[in-house]
């Protein structure tokens, strides 16, 4: 978020850090953070002269407790390629039923969940992180795979990694596991012990679809376009009675209107305030989804709450400015996640 903004709005990770020095629960933590998201769209609805949203976002806490029904998204990285220090590449964790389905692989995946481990959310314990969702292979969004496939396992996780993802998945992750090749051979046969299975991956590279269903939740894949990529995913979470659907990096698709169609949390990403340079507006409506036709967007898919995430802001762009922009067509409420933010539907 933009500097000045948080200056102004008690950020998550404020009112989570206070949570942890107070031994919160995590019902409160999550009352904190959706605190947050209300505070933070009132006030960023406010200089558009909205006012405070007016039955809704229906922001409520997921069923309090980790172990329990329920679904909600942690944060754990809103940034993109640019190193910004407050913003950890992209990834976020979908937690239903006490489940972590990880979506996407940035840096500072593992570190970033053991945060909100630490915090008081069980399910991203780093040895419990064992399945993920690939929207497509760009760097931004890969950097943290060897972490997520090596580190839970170097902590004792003793299941493979299910990963799923576009056509390429399976060839970048035997990559992987060739470059640490001498590591994962030291670590099992040295004297650290490690299991001989943890480290592996279970690839599963997936078409549009429903790509995976368990007793906790349903995950359909769809393909937005992305530049020049052959393969980009979004995604559909579909479990206890709501739907969250995850954009990925896409120029506006009519795929991700479809998959939302009044879902209850439409996440997805955008860039504003280009500063004009040679063919950046050429790449960026290639590749991206602009704060203007992302309101066109969600002024069609009419989800119940839109969260913006990934955001690319040229110097001339701010968190009020891309809302303002937003909401000259959707007139819902939307919300800029930070990282640690956690948002129920
Ligand atoms: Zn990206
Ligand atoms: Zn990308």
């Amino acid at each position: 978020m933009h500097d000045e903004e948080q200056s102004e709005a008690p950020s998550s990770e404020t009112l989570l850090h206070s949570s942890s020095r107070g031994n919160l629960t995590l019902g409160e933590i999550v009352k904190n953070s959706i605190l947050y998201c209300v505070i933070g769209v009132a006030m960023l609805r406010a200089p558009v002269g909205l006012g405070a949203p007016s039955g809704s976002p229906q922001v409520a806490p997921p069923q309090a407790q980790p172990s329990s029904p329920g679904i909600f998204v942690v944060f754990l990285g809103t940034g993109m390629p640019r190193p910004d220090p407050t913003r950890q590449g992209p990834s976020l964790a979908v937690v239903a039923n006490g489940k972590a389905y990880i979506v996407d692989a940035g840096t500072g995946v593992v570190r970033q969940a053991a945060t909100a481990y630490a915090r008081g959310i069980s399910a991203l314990q780093p040895t419990h992180l064992d399945i993920a969702f690939l929207t497509h292979l760009h760097s931004d969004h890969t950097l943290g795979l060897p972490d997520l496939i090596l580190t839970p396992w170097v902590m004792s996780r003793s299941a493979p990694l299910r990963l799923y993802g576009p056509t390429g998945t399976q060839a970048m992750v035997d990559h992987i596991e060739q470059a640490y090749g001498e590591d994962i051979d030291l670590r099992i046969h040295g004297l650290e012990h490690s299991t001989p299975t943890g480290h592996n991956v279970d690839v599963h590279e997936v078409r549009p679809g429903v790509v995976y269903q368990d007793e906790n939740v349903k995950v359909t894949a769809f393909a937005v376009k992305h530049g020049s990529w052959k393969e980009a995913l979004g995604y559909r979470f579909d479990a206890d009675g709501k739907s969250i659907v995850i954009s990925g990096d896409t120029r506006p698709s009519e795929s991700v209107g479809e998959a939302c169609n009044g879902c209850d949390v439409l996440i997805h990403e955008v860039y504003s305030g280009l500063s004009g340079g040679s063919g950046e507006a050429a790449y960026f409506s290639s590749f991206h989804t602009s704060a203007e036709e992302l309101g066109d967007i969600a002024a069609q898919a009419k989800p119940k709450l839109l969260i913006v995430t990934h955001y690319v802001g040229g110097a001339k762009a701010n968190p009020a400015d891309i809302i303002q922009k937003i909401q000259q067509k959707f007139h819902g409420p939307v919300v800029i996640a930070n990282d640690l933010d956690v948002i129920a539907p």
